[in-house]
Formats: structure tokens, sequence, C-alpha cells
């Protein structure tokens, strides 16, 4: 029997009785959208900065003005991490702004910088109430966000300032004491720990040490600029 063509076939199965039943053309329902990346991981500024403003992982986001996602220069060699906003920081939506960010503004500019060269960001993004410790539960949600900044900002050296900002990037529970005056590294990128400025306001005796610590830490971001061989 010759082939029959898609007309002949119908006609026939027509003629027989048999209903024909044929795929739909178009499906009924659109094809589901892009699941949107899980995390953090993969986003860029604009989306990162957005995921964070909508972020409700933990009980913080019941009790912020506002999140504080970070400041200045998104390409920095230098990334300045604290802890976690306070009152002032909650308010204006930018980190380090109130005394001991005026301090800090000073320390950098002793090094030749200032917070628009420089990327600012806290290991938390909401201000915990009446400036208590940040929780655990509340460091590891707001990680991968800290986590992502140093990513697409890609520093030649993190300055870890404070106690909080220094165990919680190390993984370790020793005194800022003990971290400071030397190098460490987050992956590939060398870390030096610092005095919180909020620290020197009350004890100016350490500012020469946190001084040293500067000046540690540009030695660094020099021999290890991107770019340098
Ligand atoms: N202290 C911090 O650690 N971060 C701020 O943003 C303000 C004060």
């Amino acid at each position: 029997m010759t082939d029959l063509t898609e007309q002949q076939r119908r006609a026939y199965l027509d003629a027989l009785g048999i209903e024909l039943w044929l795929p739909r053309d178009e499906p009924d329902i659109d094809p589901l959208p892009e699941a949107p990346p899980a995390g953090a991981d993969g986003l860029d500024w604009t989306e990162l900065k957005d995921c964070v403003a909508s972020c409700t992982r933990c009980e913080l986001h019941q009790s912020r003005t506002q999140t504080v996602f970070g400041v200045g220069n998104p390409a920095a060699s230098w990334m300045i991490i604290g802890e976690a906003p306070g009152a002032e920081e909650d308010r204006r939506g930018e980190p380090f702004v109130g005394r001991a960010g005026k301090l800090l503004d000073e320390m950098l500019r002793a090094i030749g910088q200032s917070r628009q060269d420089v990327f600012i960001a806290n290991i938390l993004k909401c201000r915990p109430p009446n400036n208590r410790d940040p929780k655990t539960d509340e460091v590891s949600q707001c990680r991968e966000y800290l986590e992502r900044q140093i990513a697409l900002v890609n520093p030649s050296i993190i300055l870890a300032v404070g106690r909080i900002a220094a165990q919680n990037l190390l993984g370790t529970d020793s005194p800022v004491g003990r971290l400071r005056g030397r190098r460490h590294s987050l992956g590939e990128v060398p870390l030096v720990v610092t005095y919180h400025p909020a620290y020197l306001l009350r004890s100016p005796s350490q500012k020469r040490k946190a001084w040293e610590d500067l000046s540690m830490a540009q030695a660094l971001a020099r021999s290890t600029a991107r770019g340098s061989a």
C-alpha cells in the first residue's frame, strides 16, 4: 500500500468514524517564568540592593526603619566591614554616619582615602534594637548579602573594624587585641583587623595601634592590588 497523505489519512479515519485527537497549537498555560536565583548568588548590584531592601529573613526587619545596604565605590580596592547599623544609620540608611562614622572618615583620610573611594558595609544590614550584639541566626541570614557584596567589589584589602566584624568574618572568638596586627585572609582577599572607631572614641590611647593596622592594610593593599603582578 502506498503511503497516505495526511489529508487522506484523516479522511480515511473520519470515514471509519474514528475521532482524531490533535495536539493543540498553543498551550493554555504560559510557560513558567525563569525561577529567580536562590539567595543572593549571582545577583548584580541593583538586584542585590532590592533583595536586601525587601529582606524579611530575620526578626530585625520588624523594627528597622530601613535597611543599610552599604556605601561607596562598587569597584573599591578597600572594603571596610563593620558590625551593624546604629540608630543614626537606621534613620539615614547609610553606614557609619554617627560619631564613630566621623572618626572612621578621619581614619580613612589619614591613609588618603574617602568614603567615596572605599566600600563600607556591615555584617548586618538592619539595626539590632538598643544596639545589642547581633544574634547568630541574624548573622547567618545576612551573611550571603555581605558575601555577594565582597564578590562584586572584589577588593584588594578588607578592613574588619571591631570585634563583631572580625570574629564573624574569621570564624573565631579571639579578641580584637589578638587578631589585629597581622594578616588574615578571606578567600583570596587579605584581611586586617582593627579596633572599632566607637571603641577608639572611648579609648583614644589605642589610636596609635589602629594607625599601625591601617598602615599594614595599606601595604597589603598595594602589594595585592588587582592588576599588579
Ligand atoms: N557601627 C558599625 O559597626 N556600623 C555602622 O554602620 C555604624 C556603627
